[in-house]
């Protein structure tokens, strides 16, 4: 079953026009919930992020919000997955091409929805990854989670061609976040995170962790940190829905630190573990 507008359909039953504006402007935002045994993960962030998103690119879900908190949850259900993803995205809906918001009674914002299976990344999260680092080449509303992913892939890629886990983003030596997840590196036991301003998405994750390290009075800056900063620093991860906290043990082909998760990052992965249901443990 996917979800298509405010219903719960057959795959097959879901019907997009060649000329939604999501399919040739990308002019749309999306959203990713991890389910931990058959349940929505940290639903309450996930939905206000989604809420952010379309304000700020100004579309309206054609129903309450929490109407389609309730149809995820449904979707989810119903797809009986123990460990999986929920994606939802919506977009301003079909209209003839014309860069201009189409009137509001000639489109209507079209909502898709599916959950798919997605296993823990156990041996990763066991052993790590290694990291490239590229020029971050994105627009500077990165803050917004919109369909536009070009760079994000093409980079994610030339990472995966290389032998990486992923590729960490540098804004004119800044380290800003990486493909698909946030960055955070520690230094003598304090974390260090790029603010959660335009050039990075604010990760319900990133949200998660920060709280775990303060309940566990590690120190946080949410303060930026360049490119030299992330290649001296002692243990490196990132976190996502779906990588969790992911340690990175080498960056470049350099490894962080000694080139295994350290203490910290072993701390935060335990408090995250203690935080997802039982059932997936
Ligand atoms: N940054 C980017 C660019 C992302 O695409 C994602 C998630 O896919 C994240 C950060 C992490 O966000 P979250 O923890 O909400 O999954």
């Amino acid at each position: 079953m996917m979800l298509f507008g405010n219903q719960l359909v057959p795959d097959e039953e879901v019907r997009i026009s060649p000329l939604d504006r999501g399919y040739y402007f990308g002019d749309g935002v999306y959203e990713v919930f991890r389910i931990y045994d058959g349940r929505l993960f940290e639903v309450q962030g996930h939905m206000e992020r989604f809420s952010r998103s379309m304000a700020e690119i100004r579309i309206s879900l054609p129903y309450p919000l929490e109407e389609l908190e309730n149809l995820l949850n449904r979707l989810t259900e119903t797809a009986g997955i123990p460990d999986g993803l929920t994606y939802v995205q919506i977009t301003r809906g079909a209209a003839p091409r014309s860069h201009p918001f189409p009137a509001a009674a000639a489109a209507e914002p079209v909502v898709t929805g599916w959950c798919s299976p997605f296993l823990r990344p156990l041996k990763d999260l066991e052993n790590g990854i290694s990291a490239i680092v590229r020029e971050d080449i994105r627009w500077h509303r990165c803050d917004i989670k919109s369909l536009n992913l070009l760079p994000n892939v093409l980079l994610k890629q030339e990472a995966l061609d290389g032998g990486a886990g992923e590729v960490i983003f540098s804004r004119g030596g800044v380290i800003t976040e990486a493909s698909a997840s946030n960055v955070m590196i520690v230094k003598n036991g304090i974390v260090k995170t790029h603010p959660a301003d335009h050039h990075i998405l604010r990760g319900v994750t990133r949200s998660l962790v920060l709280r775990l390290a303060e309940g566990l009075g590690i120190a946080v800056r949410e303060e930026a940190f360049r490119a030299e900063e992330l290649a001296s620093a002692d243990e490196v991860f990132i976190t996502s829905t779906g990588s969790e906290v992911m340690p990175v043990v080498l960056v470049d082909s350099r490894p962080v630190g000694d080139g295994k998760p350290g203490p910290v990052t072993r701390l935060l992965q335990q408090a995250f573990e203690a935080s997802i249901p039982a059932g997936s443990r």
